[in-house]
């Protein structure tokens, strides 16, 4: 079986892809919280950016850019909030790095 966000990287399992880059993955969230909710991954297993090292930074760079073209792409300029759980106690469920892009209604502060 292995780890989920994986298997979609590799296409074992279907997704909403939205874009796709050397580096990066980019689908809609099976269960979106907001109009636009994608997830963006690195196509690198990583657990989560707690165990991101400085050797990762190229990748982490494409991930968080590859958001911003998601963004762009889905014409979220007007607001939209990257966020990354880490950790079972932040809300991490699925234990592969991702961003989520959440945008298409008011985003109350602080976060819940
Ligand atoms: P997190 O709770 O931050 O780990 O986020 C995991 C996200 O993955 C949740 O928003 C889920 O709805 C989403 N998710 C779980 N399985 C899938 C799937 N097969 N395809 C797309 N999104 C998924």
């Amino acid at each position: 079986m292995g780890c989920l966000f994986c298997n979609i990287v590799s296409k074992k399992i279907p997704s909403a892809i939205v874009l796709e880059n050397d580096h990066a993955l980019a689908f809609r969230d099976i269960n979106p919280v907001a109009p636009t909710h994608v997830l963006v991954v690195p196509k690198k297993h990583m657990t989560g950016i707690h165990d991101a090292t400085p050797e990762d930074g190229e990748v982490l760079g494409a991930v968080l850019l590859a958001a911003r073209q998601v963004a762009h792409d889905l014409g979220l300029e007007a607001g939209y909030r990257l966020v990354v759980n880490n950790g079972a106690e932040a809300g991490q469920s699925v234990f592969h790095l991702h961003v989520h892009v959440i945008a298409g209604r008011p985003l109350a502060w602080p976060p819940g």
